[in-house]
């Protein structure tokens, strides 16, 4: 088995490797490295409810009442009052009749999509999907066409020559997990709509931050109740882990019946679906966690732009194209020297040549710290060319 050496050397020479760093602990926007503290721009955390004394205490109580682990799969003994609450609370959520939970975000596309198509069907999706949408299309078995980024007439094109297929599913991220920008969904559902095909949106990103209830990108978008299948995660706004899907009270009961990342898999343990209920209610009750987390993505779209950065900001997800992986390696190392966490991400996460730092904004940043990361970006920008 040389090739595993060999490959690992390949990467480390291409600046691809990759290594964990260790976190020994969190304090609001701070990690604690080696030793040293942090100012992190790598988390998901968007409204700061992983550490919120609520949803620890809610995640503390269902430990006390059911124990840690669920102990089966769902349609076992591993379905507690507390699923059949989260999945109610996030039905309701999303505006949908119902919602099922799946144990991850990535489960949850790769159980449903492949649920939904097979042999003789075909799936259509944006080029910039999440790798958990790819894989899930390409182990569907169903024909797998992707289009350009965001190029709707290819997507036409695809669908006038789609016909002859039995079902047609096109899925997209709303929020693009690495470039941050929005997908034109409005367009899709429309495309969607003349050309007889299922919708499927992605809204990992756009759950707890988008809308004006925090519902995600539908809300934003005035599209509730115009996509049919409505993907989300708890572990990116919502602060836990899980993922799950909104939707007809039809399309639940069949996934349930159909979906094999459901069916042949651990139920998440009820602590997370305790945590991730409280945080359903946090994003309710305080709008103000959205709204400065929306202050903070203008006041670094401004800083940016006074720097000199040619940039156009959608969501609290910032990219800054470095193009070169190691380059972006490089300048990451810079800010992390200086105090910051700025994950260069590299392919295959993007395409060749599409290396970048990934900014992503907290309401847990205040504007000190978003200065810090400002500064540190103005003093290392002759590497941006
Ligand atoms: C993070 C993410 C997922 C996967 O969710 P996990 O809960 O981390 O497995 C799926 N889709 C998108 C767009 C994501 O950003």
């Amino acid at each position: 088995m040389e090739f595993l050496t060999e490959e690992l050397h390949h990467l480390e020479e291409m600046g691809l490797y990759r290594r964990p760093l260790i976190i020994e602990g969190v304090e609001g926007p701070f990690v604690v490295i080696g030793g040293k503290r942090y100012l992190s721009f790598s988390s998901n955390n968007y409204l700061g409810l992983a550490g919120h004394p609520r949803t620890k205490e809610a995640a503390q109580r269902a430990i006390e009442t059911y124990g840690w682990g669920s102990g089966a799969s769902r349609l076992v003994s591993g379905t507690t009052t507390l699923h059949e609450a989260l999945e109610s609370a996030l039905g309701a959520f999303k505006g949908q009749e119902a919602a099922i939970v799946f144990p991850t975000g990535y489960m949850a596309n790769v159980g449903t999509i492949c649920a939904l198509v097979s042999r003789g069907d075909i799936v259509i999706g944006d080029r910039l999907n999440h790798a958990s949408i790819v894989d899930a299309c390409r182990q569907s078995e169903a024909n797998f066409r992707v289009y350009p980024h965001k190029d709707m007439d290819k997507l036409e094109g695809i669908l006038k020559r789609s016909s002859l297929y039995r079902r047609r599913l096109i899925v997209t991220d709303s929020v693009f997990s690495v470039d941050g920008d929005l997908a034109p969904l409005t367009e899709i559902v429309e495309l969607a709509k003349r050309y007889g095909a299922m919708t499927m949106v992605d809204d990992a990103h756009g759950t707890g931050v988008f809308g004006k209830r925090g519902r995600g990108a539908l809300e934003h978008l005035g599209l509730e109740g115009k996509v049919d299948v409505q993907m989300g995660t708890l572990s990116k706004a919502l602060g836990g882990m899980g993922g799950f899907v909104a939707g007809s009270r039809t399309l639940i009961e069949y996934l349930r019946n159909k979906s094999k990342a459901f069916i042949y898999t651990t139920a998440l343990p009820p602590a997370a679906c305790a945590a991730a209920m409280e945080g359903i209610r946090l994003i309710e009750e305080e709008p103000w966690r959205r709204e400065t987390l929306w202050r903070n993505v203008s006041y670094v779209e401004k800083g940016l732009r006074d720097s000199g950065f040619n940039i156009r900001i959608e969501s609290p997800i910032i990219p800054i194209l470095l193009r070169e992986a190691r380059r972006a390696l490089e300048v990451s190392r810079m800010l992390f020297e200086k105090g910051l966490l700025v994950p260069a991400i590299r392919p295959p996460t993007v395409p060749e040549g599409t290396s970048r730092l990934r900014i992503s904004l907290m309401v847990g940043h205040e504007q000190g710290h978003l200065d810090r990361l400002l500064e540190a970006l103005e003093a290392v920008k002759d590497s941006f060319h």
